[in-house]
């Protein structure tokens, strides 16, 4: 979690902060700070709160501050207090840090570092690294791991001797007073982006802070460091091994992450998905030679048809999107699969026999536990795949191979069009495995073709906003929700709540319907509010029932019912309607009005919908 945004070129630095700040504010908000330099001074100004907090409190802009590091925190350690706010100086005074991750062994690192005189301020893991390097800045070569070499830069090797003692994982921005020319980079486990311009570097968390000013970026991978200045730039190894890298071209563009007239990135997020379920599926179905075609995994393929057993691995929505593409692999190719919380199943001891191929799904492709699970994965000798949104991100390069979800930025905090993505992209690979396994071509072709005009259908649903708003607006008042669904519409019934959940802070159970009966049907109270996922299926009588168990004992029902279908208005309270396709691609469809009412729900609540309670977008941390 949490934004680092850090600069060194030709133009005054505060601004250009705050701006990159804002950009990344998604990725958390509960207190933010920069630390600016011009001349051997450094200038630190931060506050708990949000950036615009922040600029309240900022000086007026100095001109001839031109190198600055900033940070917008979702805490760790230590309370989202001012003190605790980064940057973080040591106690020398001249080294200051920006911070992304969590240091593990800093218990030990602080007690020695206070042992030999270096004080602390704050309750945080990163002002170990400060006080580390300030530590060894100070008292120079000890002798020890990574000597300094001869003419090195004596900043830098401080930087090198610090990280060399720490556990966990970084994003670092890094200045010293003693170098007002220098801005130090350092990644292990957090992603880092170094954005090169015209004389002027952009360092951060993500690319959208970058974009403003160059589309021209390195991307730092683990263990690897940057030292930046007016001259230049070299990478290196943490162990001070040159690494040559090559400049990539950020994909994306500023329009991509602005609001362009919607009221919060969520909204737009979800009213993009027509367009961004096109994106992702477009040139990979052929229609005519009636194929799917995954190009990141087309040599995979053919070992995929043959294993014995999928485990899925994700967090939170993509977790819910697993259990769809584990309920599609069944269905349609015959493959045993299984879905994993990723946080469970890197500390489980997992069972991967010869055959088993693991997918690993995260929209950011950062989710410290989904990277974690990739990795126990890979040495269990299992084969890895990846689906991510974010183009060379840490799971991206961690995987065999995989296919991107091509959305565009998710700047959201509550993942909408990603989850529509994951769901194409594994509906697409079960198509394709089912053709080559289990079903006739003939199916496969029934639903490559449906397939194509699930966007168009996605519009229609859109359509219906302003009546969902007036669902969410009668029940705004309940403060305990069920979603119930069955079949494929189960994992979206467990999405809608979480949905809710995040945004609007009402408490949401989603449940597969058969279930309720075993417990949670002791929680319906007179206008409990019900959402039932009651589409054309092989279950559809069953659900039937189950609403009317509901209504039964007073609760209200919110039915997504199939478009036409007459008998189900005697059983809703309130009714969206759902265009008809195939149960198994109802996903897609089904949980896009889950998306609305939680949208309008919250914005009904008065919450900050695009940045949640206690949230941050991309989990970078345990
Ligand atoms: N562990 C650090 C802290 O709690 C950094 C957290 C973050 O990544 O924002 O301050």
């Amino acid at each position: 979690m949490c934004g680092i945004v850090a600069y060194l070129g030709g133009k005054a630095v505060q601004p250009i902060l705050v701006e990159g700040l804002k950009r990344l504010e998604y990725r958390g908000y509960d207190s933010a700070g920069v630390a600016l330099l011009g001349g051997k001074a450094i200038r630190i100004q931060k506050t708990s709160g949000r950036i615009s907090t922040l600029e309240k409190i900022l000086d007026e802009p100095k001109t001839e501050e031109t190198l600055g590091i900033g940070h917008t925190r979702w805490a760790t350690h230590g309370q989202p207090n001012t003190t605790n706010a980064h940057p973080h100086l040591d106690y020398t005074g001249k080294i200051a840090v920006v911070h992304n991750g969590i240091i593990e062994n800093y218990g030990t690192l602080k007690k020695w570092l206070q042992n030999e005189g270096a004080e602390f301020a704050s309750e945080t893991d990163t002002e170990v690294i400060a006080n580390l390097i300030g530590y060894f800045y100070a008292n120079g070569d000890d002798g020890k791991e990574r000597k300094r070499t001869d003419g090195q830069n004596k900043f830098e090797w401080a930087v090198q001797r610090g990280l060399g003692e720490l556990h966990g994982t970084y994003g670092l921005a890094i200045v010293c007073s003693d170098f007002p020319d220098m801005l130090i980079g350092a990644k292990k486990g957090s992603p880092l982006i170094l954005g090169v311009g015209d004389n002027e570097y952009i360092l951060a968390s993500d690319a959208a802070a970058i974009v403003e000013h160059t589309t021209q970026a390195v991307y730092l991978a683990d263990n690897e460091m940057v030292t930046i200045s007016s001259k230049g730039f070299h990478t290196k190894t943490i162990d001070n091994i040159t690494v040559s890298k090559d400049l990539k071209q950020i994909e994306f563009s500023l329009e991509q992450i602005e609001l362009g007239g919607f009221q919060h990135h969520m909204l737009k997020e979800i009213f993009e998905q027509p367009k961004s379920l096109s994106t992702c599926m477009g040139g990979r179905i052929d229609r005519q030679n009636n194929r799917i075609k995954l190009g990141g995994i087309d040599s995979y393929l053919r070992e995929l048809t043959r294993t014995k057993r999928l485990i899925i691995t994700a967090c939170g929505t993509a977790w819910h999107a697993s259990l769809v593409g584990e309920f599609l692999f069944e269905q349609l190719a015959r493959i045993p699969t299984e879905t994993e919380y990723a946080s469970e199943f890197r500390y489980r001891n997992p069972i991967i026999e010869d055959g088993t191929v693991v997918i690993s799904i995260s929209q950011s492709g950062e989710t410290a536990d989904t990277l974690a699970a990739v990795e126990q994965a890979k040495e269990r000798g299992a084969n890895v795949l990846g689906i991510v949104n974010v183009v060379g991100s840490s799971i991206a390069r961690a995987t065999d191979a995989g296919v991107y979800l091509h959305v565009g930025p998710e700047i959201g905090v509550a993942s909408t069009k990603a989850f529509t993505a994951q769901v194409a992209v594994l509906t697409m690979l079960a198509i394709e495995l089912g053709r080559r396994k289990h079903i006739s071509d003939s199916e496969a072709s029934r639903y490559i073709e449906e397939l194509s005009m699930i966007p168009d259908k996605v519009s229609r649903i859109l359509g219906q906003s302003d009546s969902i708003r007036e669902i969410a607006s009668a029940n705004i008042d309940k403060n305990n929700w069920l979603f119930l669904g069955r079949g494929f519409n189960y994992p979206v019934a467990l999405e809608g709540a979480l949905k809710l959940k995040e945004i609007s802070y009402i408490h949401a159970e989603g449940l597969p319907a058969a279930e309720m009966k075993h417990g949670p049907i002791a929680l319906i109270v007179d206008g409990m509010p019900a959402v039932f996922i009651a589409t054309t299926g092989p279950q559809y009588d069953k659900i039937v029932g189950n609403i009317e168990e509901v209504r039964a004992r007073g609760g209200k029902t919110i039915v997504l019912a199939t478009e036409g279908d007459e008998n189900i208005t005697k059983h809703a309270d309130h009714l969206i309607t759902i265009p008809d396709v195939p149960e198994l691609l109802q996903p897609m469809l089904t949980v896009v009005p889950l998306q609305l009412l939680a949208y309008h729900a919250a914005v009904l609540r008065g919450h900050d919908v695009d940045k949640p309670r206690n949230l941050a977008k991309s989990v970078t941390v345990e």
